[in-house]
């Protein structure tokens, strides 16, 4: 399709296909097989599938390839393969590139599941991982040597909300012949402009933003044809970690409205911070998109906004955090993000339980930390919800 469109336009056009109905609304082909018409299409098929020819819906389904011919036009990759889970993207992006032997540079500021792929499952299959502080770009050059395969990373970080230099990263990467493979959930596809700065592979949980109210789970890869069908689809497709039909349906409807979405949320979420900052009962606002934020510049030049998420730690720690949380009318306590719906969570408690206490207190993770991705209700009463909260914490 037409490659000049401006992103809101191919949100809503980019990768349609139409059955011999002409349905306006995106088909839902709620099928996992398909018949051929002869013995000899069945075998030409197995042979070499044409672009409009699918076998079995864990290697392909309509309805999947529209949703990532649309994502891949957005990011502005060669093309994407859509899976069932953001971790399926992360795992399958990363194990089927990677043998034994291979050496990978990541961030140590992940989420959970990304830490457990890179700590626990790649050194089992005798791959050597490193992680360095991944705003330190004088660690990632000690790091990364000649012969690196890949260097991991998440764009934004999780809960605390530092930024990775993509471009800077990946001239270190690219030198050494490393593959950039970014894991860019909280920058959002409507921010990223990764491909632009260098990442060669970005995986998104679309579980977040792109569905965007809560009802999937799901995630995406975009990368050079290349990557996706010689080395990632072969892996997907055999290892079943496929996204279905249904999801890739809801995900193409609620498209058409992710550029409105990311940027209502982004607004609300400075609005907010900037409410914020200052209050007594707090000690820390952070928000890229604020100009006190440490990598307030950095932020504004790789995504042109400062998300649609923000953190702050009240004085009172725990204590405080949750007489706060339990006061909160319109923000719900929950652990995802990127939801219509403002969602409040307390990672020392939840999301990053688990991590030791020199871990928590290394990436930040302090006791009266809250973690608030911003939602579409009206930014003035969000305001006043946490205001309300914040006088009984
Ligand atoms: C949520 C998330 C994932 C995992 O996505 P799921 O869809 O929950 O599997 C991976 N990375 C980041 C940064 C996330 O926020």
């Amino acid at each position: 399709m037409t490659k000049d469109w401006k992103t809101r336009t191919k949100l809503v056009h980019e990768g349609t296909r139409r059955s011999q109905y002409g349905e306006m609304a995106e088909a839902i082909f709620l099928t996992q097989g398909f018949v051929y018409p002869d013995a000899e299409s069945a075998e030409a098929r197995f042979i070499k599938a044409g672009e409009d020819e699918f076998i079995y819906a864990r290697y392909g389904n309509p309805t999947t390839r529209m949703f990532e011919e649309r994502i891949a036009a957005l990011e502005g990759t060669e093309d994407a393969f859509a899976t069932a889970s953001g971790m399926a993207a992360v795992s399958g992006a990363l194990t089927s590139m990677l043998r034994a032997g291979d050496h990978v540079v990541s961030s140590r500021a992940l989420f959970g599941s990304c830490l457990y792929i890179l700590e626990e499952v790649l050194t089992r299959y005798g791959v050597k991982v490193t992680f360095v502080d991944g705003a330190d770009l004088d660690q990632w050059r000690a790091a990364v040597v000649p012969g690196t395969k890949a260097v991991f990373f998440e764009s934004m970080s999780n809960p605390t909300l530092e930024l990775i230099d993509i471009t800077a990263v990946s001239e270190i990467a690219h030198a050494a012949g490393a593959l950039v493979i970014c894991d860019n959930v909280f920058a959002t596809p409507v921010f990223s402009r990764a491909v632009e700065q260098g990442a060669d592979v970005i995986v998104y949980s679309t579980t977040k933003h792109i569905d965007g109210q809560g009802r999937a789970l799901g995630g995406v890869v975009c990368a050079s044809r290349e990557f996706i069908r010689k080395t990632l689809e072969p892996y997907m497709k055999h290892t079943g970690g496929s996204m279905s039909p249904f999801t890739a349906w809801m995900h193409l409807n609620g498209m058409a409205t992710l550029d409105l979405r990311c940027r209502a949320m982004a607004d609300a979420a400075k609005e907010i911070a900037s409410a914020l900052e200052g209050h007594e009962k707090l000690s820390r606002v952070i928000y890229p998109g604020l100009p006190s934020h440490r990598q307030h510049a950095l932020a504004m030049a790789q995504m042109g906004s400062g998300g649609t998420l923000l953190a702050f730690d009240l004085k009172g720690g725990k204590e405080a955090a949750f007489r706060f949380m339990n006061a909160l009318e319109i923000v719900k306590i929950s652990n995802n993000l990127g939801d219509a719906k403002s969602i409040a969570t307390h990672p020392a408690t939840t999301t990053h339980q688990r991590l030791p206490q020199d871990q928590k207190d290394a990436l930040g993770i302090t006791p009266g930390l809250i973690r608030l991705s911003v939602g579409l209700e009206d930014a003035g009463d969000l305001t006043a919800d946490l205001m309300q909260a914040l006088s009984v914490a």
